[in-house]
């Protein structure tokens, strides 16, 4: 589906955080901006100066005073006349301002609104507006500075020109259908699979810059299980530097499952940490248990602790043990704890399993498990260039990939141009809901709804 702006309302809505502050902002966009300025404000304010007014009720008495702003169709975040007010930054104030806009007839805006109208009057593209909502949330700067890269369109740049390539080598090979009485068989050159082969190389170089998008704003999150006692807990504190779990020698303390955030040179991280996998003493500890096994499932890697020390001679049972419990596929390292308490710890390693040893106490081996983490989770410390990304974007442009690995297939084996045409015709579409020149009204619903109110 195409774009579309099918609501002509003039929307409203407090644009800063709710609670106190030096200043609050309104902000309003749509065509009555111009008649409400007049009567909020005394008088339109000149486009893009800052103008000092009194905000003033139905009477003309002030509710507040503070600076308007203006700007003027289409010159606007939104493209639309946009006005801001910087009043003073008080819940009761600010909601007689939002209430006196209403009664001018201006509606609250609904979450995301001010952005899909940016995206919908061409302002900006649907990965740049997920930016906006990226940045805000952004929980390294890591991550902010991607979010500002996508936002200034970097993300989208690369997608459009990758797709102008695709439409043209679409165009080639249409044109030699259509002319097949032509002498040199245009398909059966090596300049289309050479093309096809190049254009597959921007996409796995795109999809491979996206993950690391995705990495920093999602982050990825790893459990942390074992035995009772094996020092989970201990790990889990060391990794994060906080006393965030209850750390005894009494088995079964850790009742509930902890997650933790932390980074790791910009990577966002969660680590959960879970129950001890084993047998439930009480109900609480079920509960426990259940969870445990629910987060495991959806961890993005497994750090299995074992002790090295108690389980002295045993360990490759024990590990078989452990994960013999665990019902999940994920991928899983061992990490032999308590490294300093076991001189001999070395020997002790079994074949076929991936593995360190670190000592949660002394901090031995901790550092080559940071190093470790990030390489095995495919992270590379973000260049300037690094922007972020989505789920939604990778998903895209791997169905992408297929689709134009399908056409060359069919050019090479069957020789059958059509058909390579139109998988680069589907891919063209695919390609385009990630800037969002073809979405669905349900997928826009999904992204926008999930913005705050005033964005
Ligand atoms: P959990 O039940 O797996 O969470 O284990 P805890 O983290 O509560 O640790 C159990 C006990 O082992 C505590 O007394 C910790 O102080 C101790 N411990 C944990 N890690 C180490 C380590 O690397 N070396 C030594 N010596 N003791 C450790």
């Amino acid at each position: 589906m195409s774009k579309h702006l099918v609501d002509k309302d003039t929307i409203v809505a407090q644009a800063t955080p709710p609670g106190k502050g030096g200043i609050g902002v309104i902000r309003l966009s749509g065509s009555m901006v111009p008649e409400l300025a007049n009567a909020l404000l005394g008088s339109l304010p000149s486009p893009r100066m800052a103008t000092y007014r009194h905000f003033l009720d139905k009477n003309g008495t002030a509710i507040d005073q503070g600076i308007a702003l203006y700007f003027k169709a289409p010159n606007s975040f939104t493209g639309e006349h946009v006005l801001e007010l910087q009043g003073h930054g008080g819940s009761v104030v600010l909601g007689m301002v939002l209430e006196r806009c209403v009664a001018l007839g201006a509606r609250l805006a609904n979450p995301g609104e001010f952005s899909e109208r940016a995206f919908l009057n061409d302002k900006i593209d649907l990965a740049q507006a997920e930016a906006i909502a990226d940045l805000i949330d952004s929980a390294s700067t890591a991550a902010a500075r991607g979010a500002l890269k996508s936002l200034q369109g970097e993300f989208s740049k690369q997608i459009k020109i990758l797709n102008e390539r695709v439409i043209k080598l679409r165009m080639y090979v249409e044109a030699a259908i259509d002319f097949p009485e032509e002498e040199i068989d245009f398909l059966a050159e090596d300049k289309v699979e050479i093309e096809i082969n190049e254009i597959l190389e921007t996409f796995s170089e795109i999809a491979k810059q996206a993950h690391q998008g995705v990495m920093l704003r999602e982050g990825v999150s790893l459990v942390i299980a074992g035995r009772p006692n094996a020092g989970k807990s201990s790990l889990m504190n060391i990794l994060t530097g906080r006393d965030s779990s209850i750390v005894t020698s009494i088995a079964g303390t850790t009742r509930d499952i902890i997650d933790e955030h932390i980074h790791l040179d910009g990577l966002p991280l969660r680590l959960i940490d879970t129950a001890g996998i084993r047998e439930a003493a009480d109900e609480i500890e079920e509960e426990g248990l259940r969870r445990a096994l629910n987060e495991i499932e959806r961890a993005d890697r497994l750090l299995l602790v074992v002790d090295c020390n108690e389980e002295k001679g045993a360990i490759a049972e024990k590990i078989e043990e452990v994960r013999g419990e665990i019902p999940s596929e994920i991928p899983t390292t061992i990490i032999l704890n308590k490294i300093d308490l076991n001189s001999a710890w070395q020997t002790e390693i079994p074949d076929g399993v991936e593995w360190l040893g670190v000592s949660a106490k002394t901090g031995e081996g901790m550092q080559y498990l940071r190093e470790y983490l990030k390489e095995v989770l495919g992270y590379t410390v973000p260049e300037s260039g690094t922007f972020i990304a989505r789920s939604r974007h990778v998903n895209a442009l791997r169905r992408a990939t297929s689709l134009v690995e399908a056409g060359r297939r069919c050019l090479i084996e069957d020789n059958a141009g059509e058909l390579l045409a139109e998988e680069l015709k589907i891919c063209q579409r695919v390609l385009g809901e990630i800037t969002g020149e073809f979405t669905s009204d349900d997928l826009l619903g999904r992204i926008f709804s999930s913005f705050c109110i005033g964005k």
